[in-house]
């Protein structure tokens, strides 16, 4: 029951919360504020904390820590991706995984993978023996052609513009064909994008530079070169199950148990939910950072420090930014669509053959509103219970806008209706049990045309202020390891700021 006594312990409690808060504001100085609680700047603030620097928070503007990943268990025993699905084991990554003492789990790269074309699956084959092969029927035999000529490097043509997109450099490589029934879908799965508007070099940076100099170099030159390159580079980080060549990896718990993992290594104290970062500006002598955050209940913080690094979505940097680098607004523009990830499972009998692969693409030309889907309970263990299956499938991006006004009702509704189409037996009956709809409404940053000069000309008015870094997957790539190698680097230039301020005022 409700008595005076309980109302006096509230207001004590709350009262030595405020004397607390008061006080941390009033020598609240810290080496390095991080904003944003997502991949980068955990792992950002993991990398500081190895090289020994402690007077860091991570101020995070939601409730919790992770951003993107978000792993879900569920009734019955499935356990769903609501973001990413799986990533590559690169070396930055196995890093941070054998400092965290974590286990992977692994995809068995034989997986297929398969494109969904003339009302067909197709399964995709895994070298380029096997494209060119005749039991391979996605693509014709001119087509297959072109395919060969084209990676050797005959018939490349010239890029008709300096920042060419990603149809017209894969067009130019492999043939208009190849273009449309595999890499248009592929695009649409890596980024819900529009490969006509997306630009080569941003977009895809590591294949736009298999294609090497001038002439008839091919892109499968560029591409022995790398193995080769990667075979000669040694694995430092040793662990008790090294990533299998090709696999794609997970945590048992799904990914959301690396930012769980990272934020308890950190520590409560270098952690803080719920402070969303308003405002960035210097102090009176010109030198340090006065941070502003809006915290839960209408109450605002102030927190100064000698660095400040945003690890932030490109919409959400030019608020805090609007004093310091105007030119951050332009950030704004990069176009992030609405993307939804649809959660279904079905019992084994449900399917036109064993649920085996990674998942499928499905080309816009398909007529279909889904993007694909991963065969997530086939990826990786114990996502399903015995006797059935869960696939993730993702609705929305560049092209279908109009999904945004769809309820979760009907988007899950649409890819129960589509999958009966692709993998689902004929006169299945049954309806798909929803596990989630998780709606993004900017979900994957798109860079277009020109984004490397909008970079450069963001970057040039951050680095006027000494000490302030910004940083995310519309600058540096957008896949998981890309954000914790991007942490890493993010790190060494902290460090140095760091130590050049302090040095400064010795
Ligand atoms: C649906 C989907 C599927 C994906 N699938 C894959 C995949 O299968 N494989 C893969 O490798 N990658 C995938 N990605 C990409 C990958 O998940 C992201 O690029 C990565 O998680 C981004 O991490 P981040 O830390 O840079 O940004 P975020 O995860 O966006 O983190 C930024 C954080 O900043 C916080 N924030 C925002 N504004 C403020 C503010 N003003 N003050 C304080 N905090 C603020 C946000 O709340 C958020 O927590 C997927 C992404 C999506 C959306």
């Amino acid at each position: 029951m409700w008595t005076p006594v309980a109302e006096i312990l509230v207001l004590v409690a709350v009262w030595v919360i405020l004397l607390h808060e008061c006080a941390a504001a009033r020598k609240a100085e810290y080496d390095a504020v991080i904003v944003g609680g997502g991949l980068t700047g955990l792992s950002l603030a993991h990398q500081l904390k190895k090289a020994g620097i402690d007077k860091f928070v991570v101020c995070e503007g939601s409730s919790r820590l992770g951003g993107n990943v978000i792993s879900r268990k569920m009734r019955g025993g499935f356990l769903i991706e609501q973001g990413p699905n799986s990533f590559q084991p690169v070396e930055e990554m196995l890093e941070v995984v054998s400092d965290l003492d974590l286990s992977l789990v692994y995809s068995n790269p034989k997986l297929p993978r398969f494109v969904y074309h003339g009302g067909k699956m197709h399964r995709l084959p895994s070298s380029l023996k096997d494209f060119l092969s005749p039991s391979f029927t996605l693509l014709s035999g001119w087509a297959k052609a072109r395919l060969a000529i084209g990676m050797v490097g005959f018939r490349k043509g010239k890029p008709h513009t300096d920042d060419e997109s990603v149809k017209g450099w894969f067009e130019r490589n492999l043939g208009p064909c190849v273009y449309a029934k595999i890499v248009e879908p592929f695009v649409s799965g890596v980024y819900a994008g529009d490969a006509s508007r997306l630009a080569m070099r941003s977009a895809f940076p590591r294949i736009a530079a298999l294609e090497q100099g001038p002439g008839t170099a091919g892109i499968l030159w560029g591409a022995l070169a790398r193995a080769r390159q990667r075979k000669r580079a040694k694995r430092e980080y040793q662990l008790p199950s090294p990533p299998p060549r090709g696999a794609l990896a997970s945590f048992e718990g799904g990914i959301e148990q690396l930012p769980r993992a990272l934020a308890e290594k950190l520590g409560r104290k270098a952690c803080r939910t719920g402070w969303r970062c308003v405002d960035i500006a210097k102090d009176n002598k010109g030198g340090d950072f006065v941070t502003t955050f809006r915290l839960p209940f209408g109450r605002r913080r102030r927190v100064t420090s000698k660095v400040v690094a945003l690890a932030l979505p490109a919409h959400r940097v030019s608020g805090p930014l609007r004093h310091l680098v105007p030119e951050a607004s332009e950030l704004s523009s990069i176009p992030h669509p609405f993307v939804a990830t649809v959660a279904l499972a079905y019992p084994d009998d449900a399917f036109r053959q064993p649920l085996r692969g990674f998942g499928n693409l499905i080309p816009r030309s398909e007529g279909l509103r889904h993007l694909g889907s991963i065969y997530a309970s086939s990826l990786f263990p114990g996502r399903a219970p015995k006797g059935w299956q869960m696939l993730t499938n993702f609705v929305g991006g560049s092209h279908d806008p109009a999904a945004e006004k769809l309820s979760n009702r009907q988007l899950s509704r649409v890819v129960d209706r589509e999958l009966r189409k692709t993998v689902l037996r004929d006169g299945y009956r049954g309806r798909g049990r929803v596990l989630g709809v998780k709606r993004w409404p900017s979900a994957i940053p798109q860079p277009g045309q020109g984004h490397e000069d909008l970079l450069s000309r963001v970057q040039a008015g951050v680095s006027r202020h000494v000490g302030l870094f910004v940083d995310g997957s519309w600058s540096s790539g957008i896949s998981v390891g890309d954000r914790i190698k991007a942490g890493k680097l993010l790190a060494a230039d902290v460090l140095n700021a760091v130590i050049r301020k302090r040095f400064e005022r010795q």
